[in-house]
């Protein structure tokens, strides 16, 4: 949540942050700043509610001058979303400006303190607070801005990431994190440091900084960094020892933060899924042999031959996928699986053992309760695997093992790619135990394996088949609610559908299990009520087709989602597509297409902004 760009360099900053925030707006777009030393040295700070284009707008006859600057886009935590309360924050004396992503916790008591230290406020932020407590230590300790910054930090709980420009030192930007992700883009010029010609960039994610340079260095935790005009980047930690910073080549490229001819990346990553799940199996699957290569799993074998019982942390989509991937670790590895809200499951004491493993399932890898998760398990002394997208992220820096889902980058704030590259993942994660555990007769494993390596053509075939949908979403603009059906490895496919339909089109969703219906739901049901039911033909297909008939005699109207060939269930259905025909494990992965493209459709014709829907933002890195 919330996007931060930087610059120190070369170049004119404005352009350079002005990109970078539209490349991190779907972390955050209820207002936006930016701050920057122009060349005649003023320390220009500017704000806008909405989105960047407002602010781009508001600075069209502003000062943008200057090679230095920072930026934000918000997704507000402590006070409403207004220029006001957009960052960057000025200090009292109007030397320093800030910006944050993060919360921080003990604000009150310190506002209380600088104010009755005669400090004025202007936001209700939470973020001001860190600005005035910065000058306020340089003023009272008569010490540099880096070492205030240091005096400050260690006075803060909570969580932080930050960029500070300081008047009076137009060649230094400030910047540090603890808990919220940071990443220092390392220009080219920085080869000839001191020369004139180094430039460094600061970025929330990588998204800002690939289109200038591939070197980065993610700033670990309570590690603060002076990046200096002439090339110099000096790390330390809070107590000021030096840190080695390590350079690091991004993997990414700039074709894939554009829309590429798509509407929405929702879209465009709707339709990437085939390619995507080809490279989430890439070097994974030996084609040859049938059989998992999956490092993870492989290189902690013991562990895995050890567990007693494996708990998956997530939240939101990842928490759907790692449903579905209870049902399938289960199956495959006679391990039992117990799936926890992140969130729920960091505030309680859970009763894990040091046989347990926590995976912890995050598309950004940034999810701040799943992170916190991840930290009271291991505190516990269990094995913690992570599961996620984001390369250098937090999750694998936490984490003992894991494996990225390698869907390349998400963009669209509802989830869709990355799901399936969730699922997929668990896929290829219980079959890689259940070869270590030897739970699965070799000729099942092998036909696993293969079936699996289907799923790429099979989800093209959905894609294709799914395009009516378009036609007949505009049936369903005006409906107030939406009931979600499927059983055993769909039920979760139905809570995924009818989220993607809530964060999208504002419509009231709810996902069931079908046979729940009757007792409660069912009342909700007359003609006005829309059902999709995901209705494959193996697994509980009979029981599926009996609860629609018990909404078909309340006149529901039925959308339904079946094996292509399928008479039964479309006979029944108002409105049906089809899905090739997989193995019951695997059918989420395609049912989950049509789902995305239903909810995708009807936010269009309700003319909403699906790929920054309202008061969502993606990279949830606030509790
Ligand atoms: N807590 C800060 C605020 O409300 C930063 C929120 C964010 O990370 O966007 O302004």
């Amino acid at each position: 949540m919330c996007g931060i760009v930087g610059y120190i360099g070369t170049k004119d900053s404005y352009p350079i942050l002005i990109k970078g925030l539209h490349r991190l707006e779907y972390r955050g777009y209820d207002s936006a700043g930016i701050s920057l030393i122009t060349s005649n040295g003023d320390l220009v700070v500017y704000k806008a509610k909405g989105k960047v284009s407002s602010l781009e707008h508001d600075t069209a006859d502003k000062d943008i001058s200057g090679t230095i600057g920072i930026a934000h886009t918000r997704w507000a935590t402590h006070g409403e979303p207004n220029a006001t309360n957009a960052h960057p924050h000025y200090s009292e004396s109007h030397n320093l400006t800030l910006v944050h992503n993060g919360i921080i916790e003990n604000y009150k008591p310190l506002r209380t303190e600088l104010e009755k230290n005669g400090l004025t406020f202007h936001s209700e932020t939470d973020t001001e607070v860190l600005v005035q407590l910065i000058e306020y230590m340089q003023i009272t300790h008569q010490c540099d801005t880096v070492t205030a910054v240091h005096l400050a930090l260690k006075n803060v709980v909570g969580a932080y990431a930050i960029a500070i420009l300081d008047k009076r030192n137009p060649n230094q930007l400030i910047a540090a994190r603890k808990g919220s992700p940071l990443i220092i883009g390392v220009g080219k010029g920085n080869s000839t440091a001191g020369e004139g010609n180094a430039e460094f960039l600061l970025g929330s994610d990588a998204t800002p900084i690939i289109e200038y340079t591939d070197q980065v260095i993610y700033l670990k935790d309570e590690e603060i960094a002076v990046l200096n005009r002439n090339g110099k980047c000096a790390i330390t930690n809070l107590d000021s020892i030096q840190q080695t910073p390590q350079l690091q080549t991004l993997q990414m490229s700039l074709d894939e933060l554009e829309k590429g001819g798509f509407q929405h990346f929702m879209l465009k990553e709707i339709y990437e899924q085939p390619n995507a799940i080809r490279t989430c199996m890439k070097g994974r699957i030996d084609p040859q042999n049938h059989d998992i290569l999956l490092s993870g799993v492989i290189d902690h074998r013991d562990r895995f031959l050890n567990a007693k019982r494996i708990i998956i942390c997530a939240c939101g989509t990842s928490w759907h996928s790692a449903l579905i991937g209870k049902y399938f670790i289960e199956e495959a590895t006679k391990i039992p699986v117990e799936v926890e809200y992140a969130s729920e499951f960091r505030y309680r004491n859970p009763v894990i053992s040091k046989q347990d493993i926590v995976i912890a399932i995050s598309q950004s890898g940034e999810t701040a309760d799943t992170l916190a998760a991840i930290q009271l398990a291991r505190e516990k002394g269990c094995f913690v695997y992570g599961i996620c997208n984001v390369i250098g992220s937090s999750i694998p820096r936490n984490t003992d093992s894991g494996t990225y889902i390698h869907v390349g980058p998400e963009i669209g704030v509802a989830s869709t790619k990355a799901f399936t590259g969730q699922l997929t993942t668990l896929i290829l994660f219980g079959l890689a135990i259940a070869k270590v555990r030897q739970t699965l007769d070799e000729q099942l494993f092998h036909q696993l394996v293969d079936d699996l390596m289907l799923i790429p053509e099979k989800m093209q075939w959905t894609l294709e088949h799914s395009k009516g949908i378009e036609q007949f979403a505009r049936t369903f603009t005006y409906c107030k609610n939406f009931i979600y059906l499927g059983r055993g490895y769909n039920y979760p496919v139905a809570l995924e559908g009818a989220l993607k339909l809530k964060e999208i089109s504002y419509i009231h969703a709810e996902g069931y299990p079908a046979a729940e219906m009757k007792h409660g739901p069912i009342a909700l049901i007359d003609e006005e009520m829309p059902v999709v039911v995901i209705a494959p033909k193996r697994g509980l297909y009979d029981k599926v087709v009996s609860n629609i008939q018990e909404i078909k005699s309340r006149k529901g109207r039925i959308i339904s989602i079946v094996t292509e060939g399928d008479t039964i269930v479309k006979n029944m259905s108002d409105y049906c597509i089809e899905i090739p025909d997989t193995r019951d494990s695997y059918a989420p992965l395609l049912a989950v297409i049509p789902l995305q493209m239903l909810a995708y459709y009807i936010a269009i014709t309700k003319g909403r902004d699906v790929d920054q829907p309202r008061n969502l933002a993606k990279s949830v890195t606030v509790e």
